[in-house]
């Protein structure tokens, strides 16, 4: 009987090491794991007709074509903007492919890939909204809305220093939206292409001032030191501008 049992316990520890082995290689090996915030048009959202299960947008794509390169799968791990960098770094996701900007204090935590796309901040305001025209307006104790840990978020917090009272922060630029349209707030600070499919999806407008915010760069994050996956990721983004690819899904996705 105890030997019975013994086996019984042998033979299922051999199960669960060839389960885990399967795993193992069914799973991680060959799937892509793209870590993002899916709440920014047109780069990453959701959609019920989406390129990898429900996510879409110029991201998704060109993770897509990453993954594709390289034999594997795409995955989308959908997470609050804040998050990814410790995703990465730990390993939770391959790679972040979320509209960010590569910037000094990021590259400290994670390493980029070469720049795919040009943006800078612009203010999403109310269609009839005359008193915001320059970022410096902002100062004058308007309410302003921005998603937290954007770089968005720096600017108003650290260049503008509107005061903390002011500020609204919340984890998901298409929410943060809503509260200009239903008054709550006079602007939101977010990146261009999404801001200018934000306000247009809500009958707002985009008030630009280029010369109080600088053009930033976005690229990939891989963990520090993941050179294999960040030289994949170059050629392939290499490729994509080369071909013209990277402007065609620009343009297919409405920017
Ligand atoms: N480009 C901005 C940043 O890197 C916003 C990115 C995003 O919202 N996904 O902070």
């Amino acid at each position: 009987m105890k030997k019975g049992l013994m086996k019984i316990a042998a033979l299922s520890a051999v199960a669960v090491m060839a389960a885990a082995a399967l795993a193992g290689c069914g799973g991680k090996g060959d799937k892509l794991v793209m870590g993002t915030n899916a709440a920014f048009p047109p780069f990453e959202f959701t959609t019920s007709t989406g390129l990898v299960g429900e996510f879409d947008g110029i991201d998704v794509a060109i993770a897509n074509n990453i993954a594709e390169s390289m034999g594997k799968t795409l995955e989308v791990a959908d997470m609050d903007f804040d998050g990814l960098i410790a995703a990465v770094s730990t390993g939770k996701v391959d790679m972040v492919a979320a509209g960010m900007t590569a910037t000094d204090e990021r590259r400290q935590s994670v390493d980029f890939s070469d720049t795919y796309f040009v943006a800078s901040q612009v203010m999403v305001v109310g269609a009839d909204n005359a008193d915001i025209t320059k970022a410096d307006d902002l100062k004058n104790g308007k309410k302003v809305g921005v998603v937290l840990g954007y770089t968005g978020d720096g600017i108003v917090t650290d260049t503008l220093q509107i005061a903390e009272e002011n500020i609204t922060r919340a984890n998901r630029g298409i929410d943060i939206v809503q509260d200009v349209k239903n008054g709550k707030l006079d602007a939101v600070v977010i990146d261009s292409a999404t801001g200018k499919a934000l306000a247009e999806k809500n009958g707002l407008k985009v008030v630009e001032d280029a010369e109080a915010f600088e053009s930033e760069e976005y690229a990939i994050a891989v963990k520090k030191g993941n050179t294999e996956l960040l030289d994949k990721i170059n050629a392939t983004l290499a490729e994509m501008k080369a071909n013209g690819e990277i402007d065609e899904l620009a343009v297919k996705y409405n920017q």
